[in-house]
């Protein structure tokens, strides 16, 4: 019971707005200066056109938070400043008026972000003056919408936990071994084969055990374009990831010619890595795999696309006339200069577009495509690899990042992958390795959380697994790392928080949080 005690000490400075704001992640500097301004009377907003979006946001919360309660007419004045950063942002709450300035329409949205957490369920705002801007740029989510299928409805619910986080990369996993999940007009089997499976397979994977119902699901284009102009309006860049060489088996099931031995395959039920993969001897396999992100540029305005790159074993080339034949005519040593081949061969595709490749760690196996980014998650090693040879990276590593691995010791936890990243590792995650020279640095672009879905069954579980690891995530990328002595302080926070998210229905996991009785008891002696 002594944590309590120490975190009731801090608390009393805490809620008294002695030093933060009860907002996540916490601002760069927050400063309380004369009276708090009520939520009460009407708003009137004034702002350009480029922050209109920005404006019914801030008039539809001022509406709802204050239901209509009496009070004088309250400014608000929200407005983009030429030559500042681009997420970088200003707030000032005086009497009877709001100003929210930033470097975009962006940095306008995160100051109002950073506005509806503050009030707190308190009905008013401190008087402040914020200035605000992240330590990271990018600041990602990914979600596997393959073992498992999400239906557009919670995929929005996901983005809306990352835009209130001040996240901005959403990185979609959209193609596996066990379903594909993106229509391809070009290619209709895509979804009419491979986005339906027959079995499952269900408990600890050791057990081998399976269901029998057939499963599956996909988004149709317009249903991409809907989440992609979602986003866009939270100022969330979707990432979408398209898996080649490996994990391809859902693609395979639909057009069999596309693998080595060209064998009719099931969609697989079973999780793991799988040894058919798409043929790299074959050209039509590239003629495909271009007419597919053909259709997937013209969905995504990203300026990254992710190619996957990850589990891909060699026996099927190894065994393959054809491939042999490719290693042969290109001069290539083995199996893993022609993963590389096959990698640099998309990437030239793709910049030919204006876009670049994101990959897993594995593309830097034979050599790096050479504009490539690497997405460090086999540990740091790919990152820091990476950096020092002067290319981008993100922090992916398995610890802290995968969020299907357990957060509690617990009995009673839902079944998961295996793993233990608690939020307090997450919190003290620090994304810039220390061997990286400054300069080397500037290469670790951001971090980001990975939630692999075979254990991941629910909408439910999947907000039970991400929140509160979320919060820790949004305050390193956003505020900057952290010290374990900030932790008493953020699991505050991280309670006030959840109980906001609670009681909009999402599923916060317990065991960081502080209980609810020694709140609840601080607020009524306040
Ligand atoms: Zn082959």
């Amino acid at each position: 019971m002594k944590w309590l005690a120490s975190c009731w000490l801090l608390a009393t400075g805490y809620l008294g707005f002695a030093q933060t704001l009860p907002v996540i992640p916490q601002p760069q500097s927050v400063v309380f200066e004369g009276e708090s301004l009520p939520i009460a009377g009407k708003l009137n907003v004034s702002a350009t056109q480029a922050v209109q979006g920005e404006a019914d946001l801030l008039r539809t919360w001022w509406k709802t938070t204050s239901q209509g309660a009496n009070g004088g007419s309250v400014s608000a004045e929200l407005r983009i400043i030429d030559g500042v950063p681009a997420e970088e942002y200003a707030l000032k709450v005086s009497p009877g008026k709001i100003v929210v300035a930033g470097g975009s329409a962006a940095a306008v949205f995160y100051g109002i972000q950073t506005l509806i957490q503050a009030e707190a369920g308190q009905k008013s705002l401190p008087g402040m003056t914020v200035r605000d801007q992240p330590a990271f740029a990018y600041r990602g989510m990914h979600l596997d919408v393959c073992r498992h299928f999400f239906d557009v409805s919670f995929v929005k619910r996901y983005l809306d936990l990352m835009a209130e986080h001040k996240m901005n990369r959403f990185h979609w996993h959209l193609t596996e071994d066990q379903g594909w999940r993106i229509e391809i007009k070009r290619y209709p089997r895509l979804t009419e084969v491979g986005a339906w499976r027959e079995a499952s397979q269900i408990g600890p994977y050791g057990d081998q055990r399976f269901d029998s119902t057939r499963y599956g699901g996909f988004y149709t284009q317009n249903e991409v374009r809907e989440i992609v102009s979602y986003a866009d309006a939270r100022h969330i860049t979707v990432v979408p990831e398209i898996e080649l060489p490996g994990h391809a088996r859902a693609a395979l099931a639909a057009y069999p010619q596309l693998s080595c031995r060209g064998a009719e395959l099931p969609v697989a039920t079973g999780w793991g890595v799988f040894d058919d993969v798409y043929c790299a001897g074959d050209d039509r396999v590239f003629t495909f795999l271009e007419d597919v992100l053909d259709e997937v540029l013209a969905l995504f305005p990203s300026e990254y696309i992710h190619i996957g790159g990850d589990e891909c074993p060699k026996a099927r080339w190894h065994d393959c006339a054809k491939c042999q034949a490719r290693l042969k005519a290109e001069g290539l040593a083995d199996e893993h200069a022609l993963q590389s081949y096959f990698i640099r061969r998309i990437e030239c595709y793709l910049n030919s577009r204006g876009r670049q490749i994101i990959g897993w760690d594995e593309i830097l196996e034979g050599g790096l495509a050479p504009n490539a980014t690497v997405m460090s998650w086999r540990g740091e090693a790919g990152g820091i690899a990476a950096a020092k040879s002067g290319h981008d990276a993100i922090m992916t590593p398995g610890t802290p990042c995968y969020w299907d691995h357990y957060q509690s010791k617990e009995p009673g936890e839902p079944h998961a992958i295996g793993g233990f990243n608690p939020v307090e590792s997450v919190f003290l995650y620090n994304p810039l390795p220390a061997e990286l020279s400054a300069e080397e640095a500037k290469h670790i672009l951001g971090a980001q959380a990975n939630l692999w879905t075979e254990y991941i069954l629910t909408p439910e579980q999947a907000e039970y697994m991400i929140l509160p690891r979320q919060f820790a995530l949004a305050e390193v990328l956003w505020t900057g790392p952290r010290r374990a002595e900030d932790l008493p302080e953020f699991r505050i926070r991280a309670t006030q928080r959840s109980r906001a998210l609670k009681a909009r229905g999402f599923n916060v996991a317990p065991h960081f949080l502080i209980p609810e009785s020694i709140v609840q008891d601080h607020h009524e002696a306040k």
